[in-house]
């Protein structure tokens, strides 16, 4: 359905103005949300239809709806940025409509075109525009969290593709990630489980995947570790991503290594702009398979430098250490992750207007 306009239904209990105004002061993240919804639904003879934004609120889905038992479900995260002069932007989106693609074939749902993907984000906000937050400076990293997902509502136990699927947008208003400045973080490494095999849905955004990394977060949470490193299912020797976040790493000698995409990693859009940055700042980008041992012996012997992990809630975050069952790895330039924080800066630049969107990255909604 080209070109469809979404039909608003306001709420007629938005936010009061100073209730909302406390909560964009200390929003955190992914607790509070804007007063709208859109949605967009499909069914099997009908394609999409009804584009609406209409009040947040509890979904009404039959119990025996497939996603509930099977987790027929994908999602995705993106952001909108307030700049100075009051618009709101958001960073490569068509990116995102891209691989919301790509999980949606992988997990055998149907495929959304990019101008209902990026038209939905316009229509939330033409509506939720006030609950952007306003940056107080440079450093202040606030914005508006956006999630799109897709779910099997078909009411139906039978094992196959829901004929029934519907599309959501919902946001949420975010503070930066770590509050009082960036730490680098200590990084469990998993030995108990993986996070995705060959032939699997680790390169899809599904919640599936996210399920089946609780059990390893909590383990690193009880190793006073705030994330998980994964190596890959095959030989358990390469170092594929984070729960959530993908991986880089800084040589001596300017060369930044992140593990090649394969059908176990999922694409950040993150990771690709970081690729592109860093030709910028004269580093040389390498895609390639980096294992453990490199990861254990580089470090030992000052060849790595620094590693960072990196995706859109955090934006970039420097890793101070990995921690395994029997040892500590720890990079010799402690505490530096200069690269890491010129990338970093770089990139907040860009995504609030700070700086020449030279790559044409960023999206007008309001
Ligand atoms: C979302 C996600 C990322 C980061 O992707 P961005 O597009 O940079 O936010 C990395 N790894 C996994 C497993 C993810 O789900």
């Amino acid at each position: 359905m080209p070109n469809a306009s979404f039909e608003v239904l306001p709420s007629n209990q938005p936010m009061a103005d100073e209730i909302r105004e406390n909560i964009l002061k200390n929003p955190g993240f992914g607790r509070y949300f804007t007063d709208h919804m859109a949605h967009i639904r499909w069914t099997g003879d009908a394609e999409w239809h009804g584009h609406q934004v209409r009040p947040y609120g509890p979904l009404t889905l039959d119990p025996a709806a497939s996603v509930l038992h099977y987790g027929q479900e994908i999602f995705e995260g993106i952001k909108a940025y307030r700049h100075a002069d009051g618009s709101i932007w958001t960073f490569r989106p068509e990116k995102n409509a891209e691989r919301f693609r790509r999980s949606a074939r992988r997990l055998a749902l149907p495929e959304l075109s990019d101008e209902d993907f990026i038209g939905s984000l316009k229509a939330l906000l033409a509506q939720d525009h006030q609950w952007v937050p306003t940056p107080a400076s440079a450093s202040d990293e606030c914005s508006l969290y956006l999630r799109p997902f897709m779910i099997a509502s078909e009411a139906f136990l039978g094992v196959r593709p829901s004929q029934e699927v519907d599309y959501y947008v919902i946001a949420s208003p975010a503070a930066a990630y770590f509050k009082g400045g960036i730490a680098p973080v200590s990084i469990w490494l998993s030995s108990n489980y993986k996070r995705a095999a060959p032939g699997g849905t680790g390169f899809a955004k599904c919640g599936g995947n996210y399920a089946a990394s609780l059990a390893a977060q909590k383990e690193a949470e009880a190793h006073q570790c705030g994330q998980v490193a994964f190596l890959d299912a095959a030989e358990n020797k390469w170092v594929e991503e984070l729960g959530g976040m993908n991986l880089f790493f800084v040589f001596k000698d300017g060369r930044l290594v992140t593990p090649r995409l394969t059908d176990t990693i999922l694409e950040g859009v993150t990771r690709n702009s970081v690729l592109t940055l860093a030709k910028d700042e004269g580093l040389t980008p390498e895609e390639r398979p980096i294992s453990i041992d490199e990861w254990r012996e580089g470090a030992a012997s000052g060849e790595i430098t620094e590693v960072f992990a990196c995706g859109t809630a955090a934006v970039i975050t420097p890793v101070g250490e990995l921690v395994t069952e029997n040892e500590r790895i720890r990079l010799q330039s402690d505490g530096n992750n200069e690269v890491a924080m010129r990338i970093r800066t770089k990139l907040l630049d860009l995504q609030y207007g700070r700086s020449e969107d030279k790559y044409g990255w960023l999206t007008q909604l309001v």
